[in-house]
């Protein structure tokens, strides 16, 4: 089925007051996935009605942060639809016709500011969460709620429920933070006299430590994996299982897969442990996983933005081949690759130390220049068999050599394998390394 076949409305309803959170990208997921599995509607809606607080900038990090992940919205800003417009700032006609519904029936006064409240009717509610479970609130003492302040602006709880009323929402899938204002909100259903969505609460993130996930800590910003490379689909699949179970003990779940058997009664009751670690790990797991022209189209621009602009034969299918099993990030390329796309790179210090600590390597680096010499076809085979004579005529072990030689060609001692760096390298650039070390 497409979208938008059956009556399933979901949306995400960010406030462009900052970055786009992990707890708002996995808030969006749970959504689209939820919308995706019902063959549903997923809108994009911007709740944008403070003024104070909302900026360009916060705008664009939701909209980009959404389409790097690849979650794509039905309905929404820069999408269209029939229940637009999809910015708050933009519906204020709306507010003022359901604000003139509520003032008819009695249900709002003006304070002596000049505020207009609602008559909260405190009645206990009962909300059948379908995470959170059954939630009572009882005995109620609240306050009158101002739904539009002095300025005229509308408050987020009244717009927030005209709007999901206006755009026939079906379910409420957003974060526990919000279950306590839930209450306020069926007040306003009931007071509209509509038929309120089903709602689902989803647990807070958490750091490692227990504490609660904040703005400030690493890896709070889906801007942040962008710029350090992360695969985005191994971001979502990451994501995906903060807080919701597929109930098999496997990591890597494939979009599609994610998209049947996503159900809301898998999400788990408690709050879930954010780990840097192991989203690397599963981005990691989807670059092992990606075919070389994909990955050289990624690549390419990451470089270039890393200031190493690279010609696309300089990456050839084997190369990358033996790259994608060595990232998690694209940012983890770049050291690696450095060495083979230009001649002036660093060299790792625990190397350089561990090579002291050998001994001089210039007789090494020089048997193996002589051998190398000798090879007329820089093929594969025959650079095994040029390491295999240097170490003969020095009476080591082929094994002594490999290290020195790693060393002088790319100044690391882990990375792609040997005869792989010298034929990238090539015959005058390898021997010219080996010459000029250290
Ligand atoms: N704008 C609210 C927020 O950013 C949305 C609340 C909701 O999803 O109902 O938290």
């Amino acid at each position: 089925m497409v979208a938008g076949m059956s009556s399933v409305r979901v949306r995400f309803a960010p406030s462009p007051t900052g970055m786009l959170h992990v707890g708002g990208a996995r808030t969006a997921l749970f959504n689209w996935l939820f919308a995706r599995h019902h063959s549903g509607t997923f809108i994009l809606r911007v709740e944008d009605t403070d003024q104070q607080r909302n900026t360009p900038e916060a705008n664009e990090a939701i909209f980009s942060g959404l389409t790097w992940l690849g979650l794509d919205w039905d309905e929404g800003p820069n999408r269209g639809g029939s229940h637009g417009p999809y910015r708050q700032s933009e519906r204020t006609g709306i507010y003022e016709r359901y604000l003139a519904k509520l003032q008819d029936s009695g249900a709002t006064y003006s304070d002596e500011s000049g505020a207009i409240r609602f008559r909260c009717p405190n009645s206990p509610r009962r909300i059948a969460d379908l995470i959170c479970g059954d939630t009572h609130f009882e005995q109620r003492s609240e306050p009158d709620m101002t739904v539009r302040r002095a300025d005229g602006s509308f408050i987020f709880h009244f717009v927030n429920v005209v709007d999901d009323i206006e755009m026939g929402v079906t379910h409420v899938i957003r974060g526990e933070d919000h279950l306590s204002n839930t209450p306020r909100h069926l007040d306003l259903y009931e007071a509209f006299r509509v038929e309120p969505p089903r709602f689902a609460h989803i647990p807070l993130i958490l750091n490692e430590n227990g504490s609660k996930m904040s703005k400030r800590d690493e890896g709070a910003s889906v801007a942040e994996y962008r710029a350090a490379g992360y695969h985005p689909t191994g971001v979502l699949n990451y994501l995906a299982l903060l807080g919701w179970s597929p109930k098999e003990d496997r990591e890597i779940f494939p979009l599609e897969e994610l998209v049947t058997r996503f159900s809301l009664e898998g999400i788990t009751r408690g709050n879930a442990k954010f780990s840097l670690e192991k989203c690397g790990w599963i981005s990691g797991q989807y670059f092992h996983g990606m075919d070389p022209e994909p990955l050289r189209e990624v690549l390419l621009p990451f470089l270039a933005t890393a200031g190493l602009e690279t010609p696309a034969d300089q990456l050839p299918d084997a190369l990358l081949l033996e790259l994608r099993t060595k990232i998690r990030t694209l940012s983890d390329a770049v050291p690696l690759l450095l060495p083979l796309l230009v001649d002036v790179f660093p060299v790792e210090a625990a190397a350089a130390a561990k090579l002291a600590s050998q001994g001089d390597p210039s007789p090494l680096l020089r048997a193996l220049a002589t051998s190398f010499a000798e090879e007329s076809s820089w093929q594969p085979a025959g650079l095994e068999a040029a390491i295999g004579r240097a170490a003969e005529r020095l009476g080591l072990k082929k094994g002594a050599l490999m290290f020195p030689c790693r060393v002088a060609l790319t100044g690391q001692s882990g990375g792609f394998g040997l005869t792989l760096v010298l034929e990238r390298l090539g015959r005058e650039r390898s021997l010219e390394r080996l010459g000029r070390f250290p």
